[in-house]
């Protein structure tokens, strides 16, 4: 049966960088007979601008009837004073993600050898990184209840939030960390603030006990500390990281900084059957939107995730993968990761160069 996917370009650079990445799709399509039905759908901003919803109730539908979605950014200055917090463009992508389940956030960070000066850290320290930090998305603090900001009895007012998680989404979140471990050098170090916070030592114990079931797998601990001074001072020593939704967030910007742009890195977000939804890992760039100046490779890049882990078409991610490599030898740079010596291109010539390369 042909898969569905659904395109939700979203604000900002987000349609520049979308239609480039639709051209390399449709290109992969063809030349592995795929047979693909591409749809188009409004999230963020815009779809609020035409429809008052951040995400109208077209794109959900489509979006649950999809196989995989890729999606651009949404988000703008526009939009940033919306009282109505559940209005802004952001809740769009937190009710498509908890809409569908989407629990898993991969985030891949790899440095091409060809962009090893635009990391800030010394070559050595970074260069041929590849890790991979699995982010729950779903739970932890950011959507625990109770929550809000109330007035004490002082007439003092005190903001609260509430960390939890239950085993049961420990337990598939560790999965897909242990699973993507076996796919790579089988190294997991899971990070948690077990010191501290009980709910990270349950989170440790259940890391523990998933560890029987693939005795392949070296599985470590970190504090959550410890890990964002490891991950600048030796980054190569981690494969694969697994953490909670909060710490995650922070780690993977870190992360994503090692390898000089975020420009460059994709994400995956998948629920329990392994659909998902593809993104860079990036924002809307309001700053250079509409100039032809955005890099698209991140959301390229993203194309290829969803090709390996939604669609089964491990041999299409692995030819966009190469295209990509292949223009950078080609030394066409886009601003983000421009250095000496190198072609400056604009989104789409950056595009049809990835193109041209498949
Ligand atoms: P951002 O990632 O949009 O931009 C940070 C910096 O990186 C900017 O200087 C930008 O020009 C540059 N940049 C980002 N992507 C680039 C690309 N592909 N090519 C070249 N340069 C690129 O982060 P921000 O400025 O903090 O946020 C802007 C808006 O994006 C905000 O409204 C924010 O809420 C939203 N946002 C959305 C998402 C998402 O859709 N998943 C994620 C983060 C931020």
């Amino acid at each position: 049966m042909s898969k569905k996917i659904l395109v939700l370009p979203g604000d900002g650079i987000g349609p520049e960088i979308v239609a480039e990445a639709v051209k390399v799709l449709e290109a992969v399509d063809r030349r592995f007979n795929m047979g693909l039905v591409i749809d188009h759908g409004l999230v963020g901003g815009s779809a609020y601008d035409a429809t008052g919803f951040p995400l109208p109730e077209d794109s959900l539908n489509k979006a649950l009837a999809a196989d995989a979605i890729l999606l651009g950014a949404v988000g703008g200055p526009k939009w940033d004073k919306l009282e109505d917090r559940s209005k802004r463009p952001e809740q769009g992508l937190l009710d498509i993600r908890k809409n569908l389940g989407l629990f898993g956030n991969l985030r891949p960070a790899i440095l091409y050898p060809q962009l090893a000066d635009a990391s800030t850290l010394k070559p050595e320290v970074v260069s041929g990184l590849d890790i991979l930090i699995v982010r729950e998305l779903t739970g932890g603090i950011y959507f625990g209840q109770p929550r809000g900001v109330r007035t004490l009895e002082n007439g003092e007012r005190e903001g609260y939030n509430t960390y939890v998680y239950n085993e049961s989404e420990i337990r598939r979140i560790g999965r897909v960390a242990f699973e993507s471990a076996m796919k790579r050098n089988k190294k997991l170090c899971s990070v948690d603030k077990a010191n501290v916070l009980e709910v990270t030592v349950l989170w440790r114990e259940i890391m523990e006990e998933m560890s029987k079931d693939y005795p392949e797998v070296e599985l470590s601990h970190m504090y959550v500390d410890n890990a964002a001074m490891q991950l600048v001072r030796a980054p190569k020593q981690f494969d694969v990281l697994v953490t909670g939704n909060m710490f995650g967030d922070i780690l993977s910007d870190a992360a994503a900084m090692l390898t000089g742009s975020i420009g460059m890195l994709p994400s995956a977000s998948l629920d329990k059957n392994n659909k998902g939804m593809y993104e860079p890992c990036h924002g809307s760039a309001p700053d250079i939107a509409g100039q032809g100046l955005a890099n698209p490779l991140a959301t390229i890049l993203s194309v290829a995730m969803m090709l390996r882990y939604s669609l089964d078409q491990g041999v299409a991610a692995d030819a966009i993968e190469a295209a990509v490599s292949k223009v950078l030898d080609q030394g066409l740079r886009t601003g983000d990761i421009f250095s000496e010596g190198m072609t400056r291109v604009s989104t789409s010539e950056m595009g049809e160069a990835v193109l041209a390369a498949l």
